[in-house]
């Protein structure tokens, strides 16, 4: 029997890194199957699922400007590196049977669908899972950013951001071994000790709404499903 949720609809933000594996750069096709079948095993419990991946495996704004590039160029090199991770994620879920739409804050028509609003929530109810790319389509923010307003405009539940850790700690547990997680914590806590969660708009943006942030590790395995049946160890912001 599927273990019972309270969720009906949810935002799943990961970072381009976790889709790269062990290889430090690009797309890892394996690990990217992975994280499809935790995002099946939740789809199988009936759960409607939002998804934005990052683009930091392949291209971030900040270190393209940081070598002398135009800023605002090189952010949507990465909002473009967000559709290519969309695009495999969404080719790993469909091998695995799950029908999906990626959803482009960017039109590309040839590519994926263009992001209007009331059509990607008919394709939720219809149990679609949902993959916004292209982040905001706007310069100067950050998948984070994206990810929250698009749980916003979908009204998702919550947003379980998915990480290498359990949680959100007070400080660097893989580099320290007395760091402690946090059960809960305040988005207002979060933006004043700057702890690791999201970006600062991004935290803001969830505050004002109200949209719970749950963080979790997608390195265990059955974690994403566990953590939705209220099962193992996480940090809930808000
Ligand atoms: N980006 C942007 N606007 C957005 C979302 C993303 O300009 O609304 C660009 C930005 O340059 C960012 C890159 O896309 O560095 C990749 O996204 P992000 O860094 O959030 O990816 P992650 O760190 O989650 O892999």
């Amino acid at each position: 029997p599927l273990p019972d949720t309270k969720f009906k609809r949810v935002m799943l933000k990961i970072s381009g890194e976790a889709l790269m594996g062990p290889q430090g750069f690009g797309l890892h096709p394996p690990t990217v199957e992975r994280v499809a079948r935790e995002v099946k095993s939740v789809h199988d419990m009936g759960v409607e699922i939002c998804m934005v991946i990052g683009g930091g495996n392949i291209f971030r704004g900040l270190q393209g400007s940081a070598q002398g590039m135009e800023r605002t160029t090189a952010d949507y090199m990465g909002m473009l590196a967000t559709v290519m991770n969309a695009l495999a994620m969404q080719a790993a879920l469909e091998s695995l049977g799950v029908f999906t739409r990626v959803i482009s804050a960017i039109p590309m028509d040839q590519v994926c669908e263009p992001y209007i609003r009331r059509r990607a929530v008919r394709h939720l109810e219809k149990k679609r899972v949902c993959i916004f790319a292209a982040g905001t389509g706007n310069p100067y923010f950050t998948t984070d950013t994206a990810a929250t307003l698009r749980a916003n405009e979908m009204a998702c539940e919550a947003i379980f951001k998915g990480t290498k850790v359990d949680g959100v700690y007070d400080k660097d547990p893989v580099k320290f071994d007395d760091a402690k997680r946090y059960e809960k914590v305040t988005y207002d806590e979060v933006l004043a000790q700057h702890l690791g969660v999201m970006d600062a708009s991004a935290i803001a943006l969830a505050r004002d709404n109200n949209l719970p942030i749950i963080v979790f590790s997608l390195d265990e395995p059955g974690g994403f499903r566990g953590i939705l049946a209220g099962q193992g160890t996480y940090t809930t912001v808000n």
